[in-house]
């Protein structure tokens, strides 16, 4: 059987045994349990920093509702009042015009202790202050209510330790879970741009730095390449790092040649990514303007983190690099017919979209085999080179050519109508035609190249790629059966009621 002290702490003990995120919300239930146990008229809870003898209000509830405070009370000239608290537990104020009592609530709250570079976690014991006010003056605290007090305040003692333990797990755990789903989604992200973006903004959103920036660098460390950066409003922004600012030497070289040691004064910190020797960059996290500093479990965190960053920045710049390099034919350098799809696709949406007009040249060496043939398969390489170094020099940026396969290149003009693209045309005839082989291999011949080209125009002769392809295609057939050496627009190789 119960008696009745028994059952109130039962019935204390199930109110509070759940599971709270924080002490606060531990206090928001405790707190109104004693006001409606005792008929309080306002409970208040105190931290009490002993090493500065004060007592720091941090909540008030009556019967109504519960709200946070912020007050620090020096106790410094009660010395009777905290030797009492110290000793009993308990202790009623005298000084006041109604009954007010104060019981002490110790717990051990999960602390880190920092030495060097080294953490390690302790648990600190905490006090805390419970005041309980009732403001009739006849209603004071008999012997009996403060041993139940007493015992109540151990159960929240023990809840408060539970909690803060619980608490700290958590952060660590919302922490390692953040990096980690940061570190998923960047693995599978392909392009590195897009990847960092979204580190970044993650680490920013999660840490709550000010500013998160990431210097990409050479290998060597010396030069930086680009920035991109998030900052205090999540927005984000890349800067073209080739020509080195005023200080940037200098910051270079104190992010990888020094110690990266921290210091708790700091608000800006640098993390150097390096995958073994190689460097490729370094990251700050600033917070100069609210100016918190950065706390170490954070930079621990973050360095951690960097390794896995500078793995999967040097993974996606290799993959670029080798992405790059399967865009291009070895030979001629012109990109390879896929990468030329693409660009194409992109080319003849953008051109629907808004409405303008494009030109496409298909281009064909004539009788090349005969070059082959007649010289050697080495001197047809060397024709062919020499045929994409003039198609690349001869083109403006934003035209796009490919070796479509063989002899036979394909060139898109974006912008471009039917009668600039017969000039581009011409330009290419003469310049290709100008090529002479190495006499050495002619035996003294003069042998030229000659090219044939056939145009098709967007929209008139089709709308998408195959159409277009197969249009220019028939042009180019057209001057081959006429003798070689030409151009045509399709357009013109058609009789007027095709
Ligand atoms: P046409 O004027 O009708 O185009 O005559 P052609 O001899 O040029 O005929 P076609 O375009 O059909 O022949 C292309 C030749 O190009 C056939 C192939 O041996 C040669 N060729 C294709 N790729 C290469 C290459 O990478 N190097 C060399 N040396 N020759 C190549
Ligand atoms: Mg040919």
């Amino acid at each position: 059987m119960f008696d009745k002290e028994s059952y109130t702490l039962y019935k204390f003990h199930k109110q509070l045994n759940q599971s709270f995120q924080n002490k606060r919300e531990l206090l928001e239930c405790a707190l109104p349990a004693l006001l409606s146990l005792f008929k309080l008229n306002r409970v208040y809870f105190f931290n009490w920093q002993q090493d500065r003898a004060l007592l720091s209000l941090k909540m008030m509830c009556k019967k109504e509702y519960c709200m946070d405070m912020q007050e620090d009370i020096s106790v410094l000239n009660e010395p009777w009042f905290l030797k009492s608290l110290l000793q009993d537990g308990f202790v009623v104020s005298t000084d006041l015009s109604y009954p007010a009592a104060y019981v002490l609530v110790r717990w051990q709250k999960p602390t880190m202790s920092i030495q060097g570079e080294k953490v390690s976690t302790y648990m600190a014991e905490k006090v805390g202050v419970i005041r309980m006010e009732r403001f009739r003056k006849n209603r004071v605290f008999t012997g009996e209510e403060e041993k139940l007090i007493k015992a109540l305040a151990k159960e929240i003692s023990h809840n408060l330790r539970n909690t803060e333990i619980d608490q700290a797990k958590n952060q660590r755990l919302a922490v390692s879970t953040a990096l980690n789903n940061l570190a998923t989604v960047f693995a599978s992200s392909l392009r590195l741009n897009d990847g960092l973006e979204l580190i970044l903004q993650g680490v920013q959103k999660y840490f709550r730095f000010d500013r998160v920036r990431l210097y990409l660098t050479n290998y060597d460390g010396t030069k930086i390449k680009s920035i991109l950066g998030v900052d205090i409003s999540g927005q984000v922004t890349t800067e073209d790092g080739s020509a080195l600012k005023e200080g940037e030497k200098e910051l270079l070289r104190e992010v990888f040649d020094s110690p990266n040691t921290y210091t708790s004064r700091k608000s800006v910190i640098y993390i150097p990514l390096k995958v073994q020797r190689n460097k490729v960059g370094f990251l700050t996290f600033d917070n100069l303007l609210s100016r918190r500093k950065i706390g170490y479990l954070d930079f621990i965190s973050l360095k951690q983190f960097s390794t896995q960053i500078a793995l999967a920045i040097d993974n996606a710049m290799l993959f670029e690099r080798v992405q790059e390099l399967s865009n291009y034919d070895e030979l001629t350098k012109l990109p390879v017919r896929r990468f030329f799809n693409e660009k194409f696709a992109d080319e003849i949406y953008r051109s629907k979209r808004f409405d303008l007009t494009m030109s496409l040249i298909i281009l064909d060496i004539d009788l090349f085999k005969q070059i082959n043939d007649g010289y050697g398969h080495q001197i047809g390489d060397w024709a062919l080179k020499e045929v994409s170094r003039v198609i690349r020099t001869s083109l403006r940026q934003t035209d796009f050519p490919c070796r479509f396969g063989g002899d036979e290149m394909v060139i898109m003009l974006p912008r471009t109508n039917g009668e600039e693209a017969k000039i581009i045309s011409k330009r290419l005839q003469e310049r290709i035609r100008a090529i002479t082989l190495p006499a050495r291999y002619t035996d003294g011949k003069d042998v030229h190249l000659s090219i044939s080209q056939g145009i098709s125009v967007f929209p008139q002769d089709g709308t998408d790629a195959s159409g277009l392809l197969e249009k220019a295609d028939k042009a180019l057939y057209y001057v081959k059966q006429n003798g070689r050496g030409a151009f045509a627009l399709y357009r013109e190789t058609v009789l007027p009621r095709e």
